[in-house]
């Protein structure tokens, strides 16, 4: 079957067999933590439907003090099960398959009633644990026995324990986060003796049918974490004391390395995978920056692992494994690995979504339904709300003529993709490629439409997606010629002399400092130079700046504060490693042959730089409004055209996309 013969051979897992290799993986999304569970099946439903034949919910919690955070889902009251009952039928209507995934955070919930093997506070959480005593230890192997039976109870299909990441069982399994002196404690046997208890006693309560998948860290990433043959060890343990499946978990969360970001290149820890592999009898579940099934192909054709675990490119496209198995892969909707609509989002209290997809987890209320009144639409500006516009207007059934004044299609992405990591924006811009092609939508490329042209075309609908312009700020001298925009850096066009000032200090100043800093660096695509560059299993390099960089903002405070919270942080440390200075709360003076001049506190300095690079964020650029509105079209305006400030592409696909579901 289609190019991908290892992905589509069957694998039992204990009592299942399923008919490939590809397993949706568990992302919390926050709907497992409402009430209702109508919109998390019809999450799952939407995946089962289109291919997807095993899947493992997001965390729910064995006991309260379990939870990730105060609102977060716990399944451990029978009264739960009918609600779960929903999400396991909406799956099975399908032939589908789904495991519950069972997670005890330890001291990484956040919130005040948390326990761990020791009473220390984790690096990435207010909240200190209290140690857990021993009568609790016991009460929670129970718990987790009794979410198991719930949950086979509701009709999962089985559950996988998370035993990864820096969670409870993790800070049990290491001397990092237990200093327990008891039967608990000491000696790896005991670390090792609440995850293996809990998969020897939930096998005794659940019975042979059922699957037990173990998540276990392949890879911990920490001071003190464990070492290859402990990891192997366990993993013969777990496998003993009856786990059917194991998952790979890479790093944990306080981890100073990043393990799912962009800086991550695609399939760069299966090397660790495959080391358990060749010790246990199980199969084992590769994951983390898979993203495509070429690369998944390629992983199980190499005898890394025996399935692959995908998460976020299910976000992306429910439709992955369908479009997969009928050959038609170069129109899946990758997961770009931004983090920015999902993790993100989470993190700030919001159900997630995908940036590339905004109807992931909003399947019951981004209904996008066909027309039964097909109207000529005019889409201006091929940046990716325009191309989102085109596509939905298209889908629904439109005639769609999209126009652009450059001579591709993508906008600000022709930019991004450029940027060390980003390259998977190229991905995006494939599958609008194929989705124009695939809906008959008119492209106009090269060519900069006027409002009369619209009017005299006769479109019915337009909408308008022009975008932004870069904002040039009014600083004396800024027409000094070694004064360049962020484009020029990041188009590759312009030689930079050593010395660069970047007036802005927000994304896309990241982003000019990451390019100029890492363009040519191979750790963002070749995993054994991702290793190097990380120190695992290396020392930690020094690293040699190529450009001496200041960063420079007008506001108070540290930079980078919006750059999104599960990313920012890798950013934040490649500018630190590079020594790239980060002035705030500047007051912009003038630019002259020296430099630029900018005073801070009071005092006057020159920054002395051969190129400034102005960064200061985008204007609206929406001249056709006026002319358009005054045509009478049925006007829409969207994204950057419709308002700069905090512009991103997350809001131009979701502004495109509702704009065309309303026409
Ligand atoms: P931005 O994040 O809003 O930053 C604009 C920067 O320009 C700020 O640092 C601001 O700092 C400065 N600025 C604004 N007006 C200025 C003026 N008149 N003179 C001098 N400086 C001025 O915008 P962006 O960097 O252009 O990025 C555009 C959007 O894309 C943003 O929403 C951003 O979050 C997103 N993006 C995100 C990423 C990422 O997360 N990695 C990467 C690229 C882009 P002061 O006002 O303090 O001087
Ligand atoms: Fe992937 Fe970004 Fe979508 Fe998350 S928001 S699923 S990382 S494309």
């Amino acid at each position: 079957m289609t190019g991908y013969p290892h992905l589509f051979e069957p694998l039992t897992i204990g009592a299942l067999t399923v008919p490939n290799r590809i397993m949706m993986g568990s992302m919390h999304t926050g709907l497992e933590d409402q009430d209702d569970f109508t919109r998390l099946a019809a999450y799952f439903k939407e995946r089962a439907r289109n291919g997807c034949t095993l899947m493992v919910t997001g965390a729910f919690s064995p006991n309260a003090a379990g939870r990730l955070n105060a609102a977060a889902a716990a399944f451990d009251h029978a009264d739960e099960v009918p609600k779960h009952r929903q999400v396991t039928d909406a799956v099975h209507a399908y032939g589908a398959h789904i495991l519950l995934q069972i997670i005890h955070s330890g001291r990484y919930g956040y919130h005040s009633d948390i326990v761990a093997p020791s009473p220390l506070t984790a690096p990435i959480n207010k909240h200190p644990p209290r140690e857990m005593d021993i009568a609790e230890i016991e009460t929670t192997i129970k718990d987790f026995i009794f979410t198991a039976r719930l949950a086979a109870e509701a009709g999962y299909d089985g559950v996988e324990i998370m035993g990864s990441e820096g969670y409870l069982l993790t800070q049990f399994l290491s001397p990092r986060t237990n200093q327990r002196n008891d039967d608990w404690g000491g000696a790896f046997a005991n670390r090792m003796r609440l995850p293996v208890e809990i998969v020897r006693r939930t096998r005794e309560a659940v019975g042979p049918g059922f699957v037990i998948m173990f998540r276990l860290s392949v890879l911990d990433l920490v001071d003190n974490g464990l070492s290859e043959s402990e990891i192997i060890e366990l993993a013969q343990a777990v496998e003993t004391a009856g786990a059917d499946i194991l998952n790979s978990g890479i790093g944990w969360h306080e981890a100073p390395i990043p393990t799912i970001a962009q800086a991550v290149p695609r399939a760069a820890f299966v090397s660790y995978t495959a080391r358990v592999k060749a010790a246990i009898g199980i199969p084992i579940i590769a994951s983390n920056r898979i993203n495509t099934p070429e690369v998944a192909e390629r992983v199980l054709a190499a005898g890394n692992a025996d399935m692959i675990s995908m998460a976020r490119p299910f976000l992306a496209d429910p439709a992955f494994m369908a479009k997969t198995a009928d050959g038609l892969a170069e129109e899946i909707n990758t997961c770009i690995a931004c983090n920015q609509a999902c993790l993100d989002r989470y993190f700030v209290g919001k159900i997630c979504s995908c940036l590339v997809n905004p109807k992931a987890c909003h399947e019951t209320e981004m209904v996008v339904t066909p027309t039964d009144d097909r109207r000529r639409v005019a889409v201006i500006g091929a940046g990716v709300g325009g191309l989102a516009a085109a596509v939905t207007a298209a889908e629904r059934g439109h005639e769609v003529t999209l126009f652009e004044s450059e001579a591709r299609i993508g906008g600000q992405f022709n930019l991004a993709k450029n940027v060390p990591g980003k390259a998977e924006f190229l991905e995006t811009l494939r599958y609008f490629e194929k989705q124009i092609e695939r809906l008959g939508i008119g492209l106009r490329l090269s060519t900069k439409v006027t409002a009369d042209d619209i009017e005299a075309a006769q479109f019915d609908s337009a909408i308008l997606a022009t975008g932004v312009r870069p904002r040039l700020p009014n600083i004396e001298g800024i027409g000094n010629p070694k004064v360049i925009g962020y484009a020029d850096v990041l188009n590759g066009s312009t030689k930079l002399g050593g010395r660069v000032a970047i007036v802005g200090g927000g994304g896309i100043a990241f982003d000019v400092a990451l390019y100029l800093l890492e363009v040519d660096d191979p750790s963002f695509t070749d995993p054994d130079a991702f290793r190097r560059r990380w120190g695992i299993g290396h020392p930690l390099p020094e690293i040699e700046p190529s450009y001496q960089i200041t960063m420079m903002q007008r506001s108070e405070g540290p930079m980078g504060r919006r750059l999104g919270k599960s990313t920012g942080w890798v950013h934040r440390a490649i500018m630190k490693q590079n020594r790239v200075r980060q002035i705030s709360g500047v007051r912009y003076e003038r630019i002259d042959e020296q430099g630029i001049y900018i005073e801070v506190g009071g005092v006057i300095e020159l920054v002395v730089a051969d190129t400034i690079v102005i960064c200061a964020g985008q204007e609206v650029r929406a001249e056709l409004a006026a002319g358009l509105t005054a045509s009478g079209v049925d006007l829409y305006v969207i994204g950057g055209a419709n308002r700069a400030a905090e512009l991103d592409a997350e809001r131009a696909i979701s502004e495109g996309m509702l704009a065309a579901s309303r026409i």
